[in-house]
């Protein structure tokens, strides 16, 4: 038996245009100027499809009324231009954050991206030669400058960088390294995995806790490549515990005849503690320690792009050069044109912290960031209505990338939590509606209160501008 309600869908049905049809309609035809017949017509069979699906499964008949279809279609267009890469808003209170890009660049480092993606440029070109260049070139000098090292390279990240140095100067030989420092760094960064695939045995010594010199003495053998220190990041081990610093393990390898590699992980190239922030080690100290070959990331702390710096002694830096996996791991013109302007801001320390985004983010005091969060009290108190208690509260903000994971930076912000008993998941779905806007806000959940950080915000503006478009009854 047909029942009423299979009658309509069978109606619904019928009277759905084709795609001919809806394509030909004015608002439809007009969106093929902006995205394209072919992009336009799979819209409208997405669109189609999707009224049909419904009707077939007996759900509620969807207007099938060519005006809504024709404004379906629009709306699926709009949604599927969208490109997957956005901005956000990085409220989370984690400043280099690792999933949303690590370091901003400063307007020097953009501009010449920019410059360097839209017109030739000499990456690789002597100008003064009319020659071939070597792309290293363009920072070296400036890197050998600000560590005092004898040469330098750059190449992906410092994950790369760490394997290429393992693979050219211990390839089929023995590395040296602390039990201690058998670090993983989120993702799939782990020292013993690296160095299995650099193609270097790895000899372990001491204890989890406790490392020694004699570890170090006793592990050096006729197969002994080179002794690696590797900066415990983002870790401490508390306690009874003893490690033996660059200094004493690089004494130990010359000592030997080998060669010590530091890998500094974050590293940046002026002492932190001059901006109130902890310090990190300096791979200006590691070489003056004795380290022969220092590594260390472009966009952690040094607020750069994407890259890692390898610096050091010149014969080493040239053997790292010449291995073809050099080239497999080399960086890309857009790299090397923001990552020269970032290093240049070093060279004058007194104004880095204006200059240097991720710097004065991480420097901006307290008073500063609770005024913001006071000045958009009112607005963000209108956009929650009354099912939601706002606070402003003060709140530890992290370094993050392999920084210590422990809140220390002195921050404020806002506190969202439900203003009545409210079901689980209510919280995830908040975290969501603010995830749904135009530039999606990224905060977190702690103590039964979506948090937001202000401490990254910068532009209040565009931040106010989508607040009406926050939608609670979402999802
Ligand atoms: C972060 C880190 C790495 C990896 O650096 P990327 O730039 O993320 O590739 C390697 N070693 C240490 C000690 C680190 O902290």
């Amino acid at each position: 038996m047909v029942s009423g309600s299979n009658l309509l869908e069978a109606e619904a049905l019928r009277r759905l245009p084709s795609v001919d049809r809806l394509l030909r309609h004015e608002m439809v035809a007009a969106l093929i100027g902006q995205h394209g017949r072919t992009e336009v017509t799979r819209g409208v069979r997405v669109v189609l499809a999707e009224v049909r699906a419904t009707l077939a499964a007996g759900g509620r008949a969807p207007h099938t009324d060519d005006n809504v279809l024709a404004c379906a279609v629009a709306a699926h267009l709009d949604a599927a231009a969208q490109t997957h890469l956005r901005r956000v808003f990085n409220l989370t209170g984690t400043v280099l954050h690792t999933n949303l890009g690590r370091a901003p660049l400063p307007d020097a480092a953009i501009e010449a991206l920019v410059m360097a993606a839209r017109e030739p440029c000499n990456i690789e070109f002597d100008l003064e030669h009319g020659a071939r260049g070597d792309r290293d070139d363009l920072v070296e000098d400036l890197l050998c400058r600000l560590t005092g090292a004898q040469a330098a390279t750059v190449v992906n990240n410092n994950a790369a960088a760490v394997f290429l140095i393992l693979n050219t100067l211990a390839g089929g030989r023995e590395a040296v390294v602390s039990r201690g420092e058998l670090i993983e760094i989120g993702g799939a960064f782990r020292i013993p995995d690296i160095m299995a695939r650099a193609g270097c045995r790895m000899v372990e010594v001491g204890a989890t806790n406790r490392t020694h010199e004699r570890d170090y003495a006793a592990a050096c053998g006729p197969d002994t490549a080179l002794l690696m220190k590797v900066h415990t990041s983002n870790y401490v081990v508390e306690g009874f515990t003893a490690s033996v610093s660059n200094a004493g393990v690089a004494r130990i390898a010359h000592a030997h005849g080998l060669p010590c590699v530091v890998d500094l992980g974050s590293g940046t190239l002026t002492d932190l503690a001059r901006y109130g922030l902890p310090h990190e080690p300096l791979p200006q100290e590691a070489l003056a320690d004795g380290a022969d070959i220092v590594c260390f990331s472009g966009d952690k702390l040094l607020g750069g792009p994407q890259a890692g710096l390898i610096v050091g002694r010149e014969d080493l830096i040239a053997q790292i050069k010449q291995n073809p996996l050099k080239r497999c791991l080399r960086v890309g013109k857009l790299t090397l044109a923001a990552l020269e302007p970032v290093l240049r801001l070093y060279l004058d320390t007194d104004r880095l912290a204006e200059r240097l985004p991720a710097l004065r983010q991480l420097t901006r005091p307290e008073s500063e960031i609770a005024a913001l969060a006071q000045r958009l009290l009112p607005a963000l108190e209108k956009a929650l209505g009354s099912a939601w208690k706002l606070d402003v509260i003060p709140m530890k903000s992290q370094i993050g990338s392999g920084s210590l994971p422990v809140d220390r930076l002195p921050s404020a912000g806002f506190a969202l939590r439900a203003a009545t008993r409210r079901s689980g998941g209510a919280l995830e779905r908040l975290a969501a509606a603010w995830r749904a806007l135009p530039v999606p806000v990224l905060g977190r959940i702690a103590n039964d209160a979506l948090l937001f950080d202000l401490r990254c915000l910068d532009d209040e503006a565009a931040f106010l501008a989508q607040l009406n478009r926050l939608d609670l009854d979402a999802g």
